[in-house]
């Protein structure tokens, strides 16, 4: 780690090993350790657009300590209403398609270190994968009662019509001033619950929905929490689970396709699945052999969650003759793809027992799912 220079300078982070498991990254690479005062938040930056400048063969690339120089030089840090912050660099930054369970485990273990020394934590992250840290993040980082936010931008800071100013000031106020016990997105205007969120749009500023809970809360004239649908403050003490169990795939179901094509997906060392099904949980059940592939993959132990390919709504069990509800497959009620598969992998990572896993599937951990909805599916 650099040796701070001032009180907003930054620490490096080594490049996280791109194994998974119970990966402990060395301590004292983690922790901004001088007896300074700290500052208001911890700023996280792991890459993406929001700190990317264009190569000479024009494509864009994260470019190393470069948000420590652009925060130096944007006026708006000066004015007061903005925190504080010590930054951590991911080294090298990395766009978000390369963020694996490691990366994870690598910025779960920077809050863990530094939890109680500031009152927010801020992830400067690339949006293509956005949706699936926060969603692992929130499983991880059990017992949390500070705000995590994330945040990046579909245009690099150096542009000059840019999201990233606005998404990073705002992120940094809100990481300071909004006491949630909660990981969320803030991204555009609006405060999401992280593992709620979905990056749907890939050209517009409005990139994250929440398409089956509300916006935690909006900024408009002034930053405005709906603390209605907040979660409520943890009972127990805050601690960072670091296994995920990746042996988990994802299915996306096309009408009229050779089950030959995914049988072998089935096989060991296949753990856990996710069918994104048609509709409100429908598969095709004329042909046989996809049910048939699917219940043997679940008596020899596979965990398979029924989600949809609808971007809204719900899967149920058994509203028609096709629901796949009723082959011994989970529903995933209204959790999206990216909360269904980090959740997966983090149950299954716990080691528990296949029916354990299961259960826990049907309930709320962290607001990923709506519990009424899938306990009425019982
Ligand atoms: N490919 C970039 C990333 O996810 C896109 C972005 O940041 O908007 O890192």
């Amino acid at each position: 780690m650099e040796a701070p220079s001032d009180s907003r300078a930054a620490a490096a982070l080594l490049p996280p090993p791109s194994d998974v498991g119970l990966h402990k990254p060395p301590a004292a690479e983690l922790v901004v350790d001088d007896h300074r005062r700290k500052p208001d938040i911890l700023i996280i930056y792991t890459g993406g657009t929001l700190g990317m400048k264009k190569d000479e063969a024009g494509s864009l690339r994260p470019v190393r300590g470069y948000l420590n120089s652009q925060l130096a030089a944007i006026e708006a840090t000066k004015d007061p209403r903005v925190p504080t912050f010590d930054i951590i660099n991911f080294d090298p930054p990395i766009d978000s398609s390369d963020m694996e369970p490691a990366d994870w485990i690598s910025i779960a273990t920077v809050i863990e270190k530094n939890y109680w020394d500031y009152q927010g934590f801020l992830i400067i992250h690339g949006t293509d994968t956005m949706s699936y840290t926060a969603s692992a993040l929130s499983f991880m980082l059990e017992n949390l009662g500070k705000i995590v936010v994330l945040t990046g931008s579909q245009i690099p800071l150096e542009n000059s019509i840019t999201d990233a100013r606005r998404n990073l000031i705002a992120s940094m106020i809100i990481a300071k001033e909004v006491d949630m016990p909660e990981v969320v997105i803030f991204f555009n205007n609006k405060i999401l619950r992280g593992n709620r969120s979905t990056k749907a749009d890939n050209w517009g500023v409005a990139a994250f929905e929440s398409p089956n809970y509300p916006p935690l809360g909006v900024l408009g004239v002034d930053i405005h929490i709906d603390y209605q649908f907040v979660a409520s403050p943890p009972k127990g003490r805050f601690r960072v689970w670091k296994n995920f169990n990746t042996r988990v795939a994802v299915l996306h179901l096309v009408p009229g396709f050779d089950v030959k094509a995914v049988e072998n997906l089935l096989l060991p060392p296949l753990e856990g699945l996710i069918v994104k099904s048609y509709g409100s949980g429908n598969a095709p059940s004329r042909k046989r052999d996809l049910i048939n592939a699917l219940q043997k993959a679940i008596q020899r132990g596979v965990v398979v969650i029924i989600t949809s390919q609808c971007y809204k709504g719900r899967v149920r069990r058994a509203d028609y003759e096709t629901s796949l509800g009723t082959s011994g497959a989970i529903i995933g009620c209204d959790m999206t793809t990216e909360a269904a598969v980090t959740k997966l992998a983090y149950l299954l990572g716990k080691g528990y027992p296949r029916e354990t896993v299961r259960q826990l599937m049907l309930d709320s951990l962290r607001g990923e799912l709506t519990v009424e909805e899938a306990k009425a599916q019982l």
